[in-house]
Order: structure tokens, then C-alpha cells, then sequence
């Protein structure tokens, strides 16, 4: 085991090595603790659009009140052990909180992993900016808003969270800012221009605030990349998500697809990057 774990760590650009009963408790706790955060995120995409507080009062069932026991609110487990239904009523319950919970928990990990193995810096960001990306593309998907609450709580932390760089930490305050106003005043600008042109919603002000957001903790390079990603999906998966949905609507819910474009900045940005740039270099030798 210790030696396929030291291979492991070495072809993946040589990450940090450390004993392997240490990595797997520490797997298994990054994993715990991001589906305890899927779990808080399902109240926030059920209560925050509705304007409802996500401190009180705690959750009951929708169907017949009963108010949720501590030992029903344990994330993945519960749901499985209640089969999907509320023990009162055995009304089903819908398989969104278990499916955000284990993503949560999956994407976390994988996070800790990227770092762990020396794939990508370690950003302690990210693990702020994961959590508002699900309830953006959640919230966007289901009712077709991305609420102010994340967009702005996003905004400021992003700004505090470039505080925490080991060096250089007042000009990644400052550069983190100028990336939200940046990125914010260009896709406001796009979505007025879009409005009179194309006299119809170009870029909703929910994208706007999201890509925003996104500036305070990618920058203005991961804002590119996630609006061309994000853009590259949508235009990818718009008329099959039409299809399945028999939605004849011509407007596209941007939120989930710059959400994934995002996630893929985060997961493989720099690498996609230098990629890029070899490919440019190799061009420009010829
Ligand atoms: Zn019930």
C-alpha cells in the first residue's frame, strides 16, 4: 500500500508524501465534513430564495411538519436509512438532499486532494467558493434565480479570502478587488449592450453578480475561462436539456453552466493553461 501510494505521489509531479493511514483519515474527514456542508447547503437552496431564515426554525417535512430529529438530519446516512421517507408521514423525500450532499462531500475531497497531491496550490478559497457554486446552479437550475445572498457573500469573502495568500497578501487583497469590479463592470456592460441590441435578456444580472463573484476568487483569467467554458457547455447541452424537459423556451439558465465552468478552472485551471500556452510557444517556434 505504502508503495503504491508513494508512486502515487510521485507521478503526480512529486505532492506531498505523508504516511497513508494519515492521507485516508484525513480523506474520510474532508469527505465527513464537505457532506455536513451539503447538508446546510440543501436548507440554504430551499430557504434563501424563499426569503426564509437558515438559523431557525430547524427543518421539518414539508408534508406533515414533523420536525427533523438530530439523528434523521445526519447527512448520506439518514436519508438511506429512512429509505427516502419521512418517518412520520412516509411521504418520499426528494432524492436532491442526498444526491447534494455526497456531491458536496465528493468535491471537497477531491479539492483536498488536488492539493494534497500537488496537482494545484493549495487555495483555501476554493473550499468557500465550491458551496456558492452549488446553490447558485441549484437555485438557477430549479427556479431560474441566483439569489443576491450568495453573489454578494461570495464578493466579500472572495476579497478576504486573497488576505490569506502566504505572501504578497495586500496586493492579492487589492488585485481580488479590482477583479470584481472588473469582471462585474464588463458583464453589466455586456448585459445592457445585449438588452438593446437583442432587445431581449442578454446575461440576467444574477450572471452578472455570479461572474463577479467569481473574480474575487479566480481572477480575471479564471472569469475568462469560465465564462468560455460555461458557454461552450451551454451551447452543448441547451437543446438536449430542451429536449428532455419538452421546454419549448428559448432562454438559457446560465447559472449551472458557468457553475461548471467554473469547477473546471478550479479542478484543472492551470494546467489547461500551461497546456495552452505550450501549444502557442510550439506555434510560434515554427
Ligand atoms: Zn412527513
Amino acid at each position: 500500500m505504502e508503495t503504491v501510494w508513494k508512486i502515487f505521489s510521485v507521478a503526480n509531479g512529486g505532492g506531498l508524501y505523508a504516511p497513508p493511514v494519515f492521507s485516508l483519515c484525513m480523506s474520510v474527514f474532508v469527505f465527513l465534513f464537505g457532506s455536513c456542508i451539503g447538508s446546510f447547503l440543501n436548507v440554504c437552496i430551499w430557504r434563501i430564495p424563499r426569503g426564509e431564515s437558515i438559523v431557525s426554525p430547524p427543518s421539518r417535512c414539508p408534508k406533515c411538519g414533523h420536525w427533523i430529529t438530530a439523528l434523521e438530519n445526519i447527512p448520506i446516512v439518514s436519508w438511506l436509512a429512512l429509505r427516502g421517507k419521512c418517518s412520520s408521514c412516509k411521504e418520499p423525500i426528494s432524492p436532491r438532499y442526498i444526491i447534494i450532499e455526497t456531491l458536496t462531500g465528493v468535491l471537497f475531497l477531491l479539492l483536498f486532494w488536488n492539493s494534497f497531491f500537488g496537482f494545484q496550490l493549495f487555495r483555501p478559497g476554493y473550499f468557500v467558493l465550491l458551496p456558492l457554486l452549488i446553490c447558485c446552479a441549484v437555485n438557477d437550475c430549479e427556479l431560474g434565480i441566483i439569489p443576491n445572498e450568495y453573489t454578494y457573500f461570495g464578493m466579500g469573502a472572495g476579497i478576504l479570502c486573497a488576505l490569506l495568500v502566504p505572501y504578497g497578501a495586500w496586493f492579492s487583497f487589492l488585485y481580488s478587488f479590482f477583479c470584481v469590479l472588473t469582471a462585474g463592470g464588463v458583464a453589466a456592460l455586456f448585459a445592457m449592450l445585449g438588452k438593446k441590441l437583442f432587445k431581449r435578456e442578454a446575461l440576467g444580472w444574477g450572471d452578472v453578480k455570479f461572474l463577479a463573484m467569481t473574480g474575487a476568487f479566480l481572477g480575471l483569467p479564471g472569469v475568462i475561462f469560465t465564462v468560455l467554458a460555461g458557454s461552450l457547455a451551454g451551447l452543448a447541452a441547451h437543446p438536449l436539456v430542451c429536449r428532455l424537459k419538452k421546454r419549448k423556451s428559448r432562454t438559457l439558465r446560465f447559472g449551472p453552466y458557468l457553475a461548471f465552468g467554473a469547477l473546471l478552472w478550479m479542478f484543472a485551471g492551470d494546467r489547461l493553461l500551461r497546456m495552452y500556452l505550450e501549444l502557442c510557444a510550439a506555434f510560434a517556434q515554427k
